[in-house]
């Protein structure tokens, strides 16, 4: 089964940490500096936070529909 995931960039580390979709916008924990940061998109710019919880959305409905052929 395929997890869905986004990248975000690490806040303490700077490093790119995969991160599963449905953790947008909770603790996670970097996977390079185990340091605990929030997934969300970037402060100070809320339209893209809105548009990546869109395509959030779509990838989910997707992903539940997804058993066709
Ligand atoms: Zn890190």
């Amino acid at each position: 089964m395929t997890q869905l995931k986004f990248c975000k960039t690490c806040p303490i580390c700077g490093r790119k940490t995969l991160i599963p979709i449905q953790c947008f916008g909770k603790e996670i924990t970097c996977g390079h500096c185990h340091s605990d940061f929030r997934a969300t998109a970037p402060t100070g710019n809320r339209a893209n936070e809105s548009e990546l919880m869109d395509r959030a959305d779509s990838l989910l409905a997707t992903s539940s529909g997804g058993r066709l052929s």
